[in-house]
């Protein structure tokens, strides 16, 4: 029953990683395509370090004799403009922080110390791409056009 309860865990949040793949990469083309290289250039990075999420967590949800789901939670989103995308991202990352902290305790109370491990991991990574999206997005709010000139290539 723990062990079940694990799993779904584990398959909720990689869910969210497929979301985040899906949503980080159609920013980067977008972005690309409007000449925001630099930008579009993080989100490509940032969507490499989600799909790594996704397959640790299948990693870990096949250890456990579980069945890794495939499909995303939501939709991602096109056309936004760059504030939009960030006000997006940073709601990504702020529901993975909530739901991989909580995750991490209920992981050490079904005493699953490896699969806890594997949620603080993750969670210390999706830290890093809040607080880099906020700050983005700070820059953006505070500064406008010149800042944005700065995200071209
Ligand atoms: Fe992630
Ligand atoms: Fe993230």
């Amino acid at each position: 029953m723990a062990k079940k309860s694990v799993i779904d865990l584990l398959n909720e949040a990689r869910s969210r990683e497929l979301t985040a793949i899906l949503q980080y990469m159609a920013q980067h083309y977008e972005l690309e395509d409007q000449g925001m290289g630099k930008l579009g250039a993080k989100m490509k990075e940032i969507g490499i370090q989600e799909m790594k999420h996704a397959e640790a967590l299948a990693e870990r949800i096949l250890f456990l004799e579980g069945v890794p789901g495939s499909k995303p939670d939501a939709v991602a989103k096109k056309g936004e403009s760059i504030p939009q995308m960030l006000d997006t991202d940073i709601a990504l990352e702020a529901a993975a922080v909530a739901m991989y902290n909580d995750a991490a305790n209920a992981c050490a109370e079904a005493k699953d110390q490896i699969s806890r491990r594997l949620f603080e991991k993750l969670l210390a990574d999706e830290e890093e791409h809040l607080n880099l999206f906020e700050t983005i997005q700070d820059h953006v709010k505070k500064l406008g056009a010149a800042y944005l000139a700065t995200l071209a290539e």
